[in-house]
């Protein structure tokens, strides 16, 4: 197993595996690609082109998806089916694909929620294909992840919504046919993991529908969890993914969180008390990279 981490700010820091680094955030922000890091492009999340161009934006039932409505989205949803859009955030990619970055993932690649997008131009495009709305909004989503793949040539990844049964009917999510695509799949399960069982179902279960590598991103920014809860939550992600992902999104929560976890003699027992050879290694080489274990 690998483990990354996931910044908000560019940094590389030694000891992960895989640096994903939000070089296109949801603000739609675009700021400079990270040499040596994954570049994580939100796609369909954009509060800049939501404001600037907000016919846009995904509607359903005369609602649209933008921050500050009954469905409480954390951010602007720009419609997945708009050609001049998605021809700009592909324009986008392909030019970070030119810099020397590990790769590349996608984020926020898909419908906001059930319902939605019944614009005119969905309607239309819906109409033509023929297809039901589920089908169709899947083949939509299908294809643009298709398109990027074929435009850049570097390592790919797909973030889906943690949802491992309705993602779907809910979001256009065909988690089979988008695997096929991707080199890897990675699934946000943030919760503040003073009870690991939810974690460990809904972990259990992607893991047994994606037969590519499978990332699990657990939340540890602000506020912070403390780090037993994480410890018992990385033991639980251990157990079912290829990389497990701390998302600190500052660089010095997660330079601390190494430190912390490497010196704690409590977290070691933790992890040889559930037989948790992967994580053991991860310490073991921080240690050595580090030396700051009171081992
Ligand atoms: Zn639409």
């Amino acid at each position: 197993m690998k483990i990354g981490v996931l910044l908000d700010e560019p940094k590389i820091i030694p000891g992960f595996d895989y640096v994903f680094y939000e070089v296109k955030p949801s603000s739609g922000r675009l700021l400079k690609p990270l040499p040596k890091a994954w570049n994580v492009v939100n796609c369909f999340a954009d509060n800049t082109v939501s404001q600037n161009k907000p016919e846009l934006v995904a509607t359903s039932k005369g609602e649209r998806a933008v921050r500050g409505t009954v469905r409480h989205f954390l951010w602007d949803w720009i419609c997945p089916s708009r050609n001049e859009y998605r021809d700009y955030v592909k324009q986008i990619i392909q030019d970070i694909a030119r810099h020397d970055i590990a790769g590349l993932r996608l984020d926020s690649v898909c419908y906001p929620r059930e319902g939605y997008c019944d614009c005119p131009v969905c309607l239309e495009k819906r109409r033509a294909s023929g297809e039901d709305f589920i089908e169709w909004r899947a083949h939509e989503i299908e294809s643009f992840v298709r398109e990027v793949r074929e435009s850049v040539p570097c390592k790919l990844g797909l973030t889906v919504e943690p949802d491992p049964c309705y993602g779907n009917e809910r979001f256009g999510l065909d988690l089979e046919r988008l695997a096929d695509i991707v080199d890897f799949i990675s699934t946000p399960l943030y919760m503040d993991y003073s009870i690991v069982y939810w974690l460990d179902i809904i972990a259990n279960c992607f893991r047994r529908r994606i037969s590519k590598p499978y990332f699990i991103e657990l939340y540890a920014g602000h506020p912070r969890t403390p780090t037993r809860n994480l410890v018992s939550a990385l033991s639980v992600a251990a157990a079912y993914s290829d990389c497990v992902v701390l998302s600190t999104y500052e660089a010095k929560i997660a330079e601390s969180l190494q430190a912390e976890m490497v010196s704690d003699r409590q977290v070691w027992k933790f992890f040889e008390d559930r037989k948790c050879e992967d994580m053991l290694k991860i310490l073991g080489r921080w240690q050595n990279e580090f030396g700051e274990s009171t081992r």
